[in-house]
C-alpha cells in the first residue's frame, strides 16, 4: 500500500470550494487502488494575510519541503495586491521548489460544446509546457522620476541558458513520448530582440538532437490566432512564463470553460515537492455560491497521482470525467448546467 503526505492549500474564494471535491475524488480512487493520503491542511491565503500580514508563515516552505506533493486551490482576492498573493505564496513555492515546468493539458471532451464552431473532441487535444521559474515574471526593474512627466518604468526579463534548455528539453522529451511527435514553440523575436532570438537559437539547437520530431516556431500573436482557427494543429506547445500563461487561458477557453483546466507545477528531478492546481483563479464573482466547476481541481488531482507513479489511478479519474461529460451527467453553470460544485464532485467520486 502506498501512502503520501500531501500539503493542501485551499487558498481563497472558490479554491476553498473545489479543493474538498478534489480530495473526495482522490479518496475514492485511493480506496480502489490502495493508496492512502495524509492531508496536511494549511490556511495560507489572503484571509491569513489580512490577519497576520503574511500569506504563509516565515518557515512555511521548510515545513512542507519533505512532503510528497502540494495540492492547491487558488489564491488572490480583490483588494489584496497581486504582489502580495502571487509573490507572497505562489511564486516562492514555484521557485524555491524548482518547479520549473508548468504543464497544462488542453482537451475538448465528448459531450462538451466548444465555442469554436464545428470543433469535435479529438480536434483539440494538446499539452502546453510553460516555463515557470524565470522569463518575464521578474522583480527586477523600477520607476524613475515617479509621478512626473519624465517618468520612466523599466521591467527586466531574465532568460538563462540553463533555464531555457531545461524547459525545452522537457518539451522535446514530452513530444517524443506522444504519437504525433510535434512540438511548437512560441516567441516574439521580431519585437523582443535579445531574449526571444536566444530562445529560438536554443530551440533550433535542441531540435537537431530530435530528428524525428516535427517542429514549428511561431510568434505569439499569430499563434493565438492559430489556437482559435486551427487548434487541431497542435500537440505539444512550449513557451516562456508569460506566453505560456496567455496560451493556457486561451486553450482551455476553446474547450468550453477554464473551469475544467488542470495544471502541474513540476520539479522533474523530484528533489522537491511538485504542486498541482487548477488553471483558474479564486473567481470572486462566483465565490461563496457553491457553483464553481470542480473538474479542474479534480483533474489536477489526477496529474498528481500520475506524478506520484500511479498512472492507472490517474487514468481512472480522467475516465470518470470523460464518462460524466459524455453521458450528460450533472454539470455546473459554466458548462450550461445547474448542478452545484458538490453534486458534480459526488457524481465524479461515484464514477471513479
Ligand atoms: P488569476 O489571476 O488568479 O488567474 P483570473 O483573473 O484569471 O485569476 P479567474 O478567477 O480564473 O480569474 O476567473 C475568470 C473567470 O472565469 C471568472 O468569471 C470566473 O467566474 C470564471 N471561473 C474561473 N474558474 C471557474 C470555475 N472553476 N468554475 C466556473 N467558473 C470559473
Ligand atoms: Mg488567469
Amino acid at each position: 500500500m502506498a501512502e503520501y503526505n500531501i500539503a493542501v492549500i485551499a487558498g481563497d474564494g472558490i479554491g476553498t470550494e473545489v479543493v474538498p471535491e478534489g480530495i473526495r475524488a482522490l479518496e475514492a480512487v485511493g480506496r480502489k487502488f490502495d493508496i492512502t493520503f495524509r492531508w496536511d491542511e494549511k490556511d495560507w491565503s489572503c484571509e491569513r494575510w489580512k490577519k497576520t500580514g503574511r500569506m504563509m508563515p516565515e518557515d512555511a516552505l521548510e515545513g512542507i519541503a519533505g512532503h510528497d506533493a502540494i495540492f492547491l486551490g487558488a489564491v488572490g482576492w480583490p483588494g489584496v495586491p497581486d504582489h502580495v498573493s502571487l509573490w507572497g505564496l505562489l511564486i516562492p513555492i514555484r521557485r524555491v521548489f524548482r518547479q520549473y515546468i508548468n504543464l497544462r493539458p488542453v482537451r475538448l471532451f465528448e459531450g462538451v460544446r466548444s465555442p469554436l464552431a464545428d470543433r469535435k473532441p479529438g480536434d483539440i487535444d494538446f499539452m502546453i509546457v510553460r516555463e515557470n521559474n524565470e522569463g518575464e515574471y521578474s522583480e527586477i526593474g523600477g520607476r524613475l522620476n515617479a509621478g512626473t512627466a519624465e517618468e520612466v518604468v523599466v521591467q527586466e526579463s531574465i532568460f538563462t541558458r540553463k533555464g531555457v534548455d531545461r524547459v525545452l528539453r522537457y518539451a522535446f522529451d514530452l513530444a517524443q513520448s506522444r504519437g504525433k511527435k510535434h512540438l511548437t514553440s512560441a516567441t516574439k523575436s521580431n519585437g523582443i530582440i535579445h531574449t526571444m532570438p536566444f530562445w529560438d537559437e536554443r530551440f533550433q539547437a535542441m531540435a537537431a538532437e530530435y530528428p524525428d520530431i516535427r517542429t514549428d516556431q511561431y510568434h505569439i500573436d499569430i499563434l493565438t490566432a492559430h489556437f482559435v482557427q486551427h487548434p487541431d494543429w497542435f500537440d505539444v506547445v512550449v513557451g516562456s512564463n508569460l506566453f505560456g500563461d496567455i496560451l493556457s487561458d486561451l486553450g482551455p477557453a476553446a474547450t468550453g470553460t477554464i473551469g475544467i483546466a488542470p495544471s502541474a507545477n513540476l520539479n522533474p528531478e523530484r528533489e522537491h515537492p511538485s504542486m498541482f492546481e487548477p488553471v483558474h483563479g479564486s473567481a470572486p464573482d462566483i465565490a461563496g455560491q457553491g457553483i464553481a466547476n470542480p473538474i479542474g481541481q479534480i483533474w489536477s488531482g489526477a496529474m498528481m497521482l500520475d506524478h506520484l507513479g500511479h498512472a492507472n489511478a490517474a487514468r481512472a479519474i480522467v475516465t470518470a470525467i470523460e464518462r460524466l461529460l459524455a453521458d450528460g451527467g450533472p454539470r455546473t453553470r459554466d458548462m450550461g448546467g445547474t448542478a452545484s460544485t458538490r453534486e458534480v464532485g459526488m457524481a465524479l467520486a461515484d464514477l471513479v
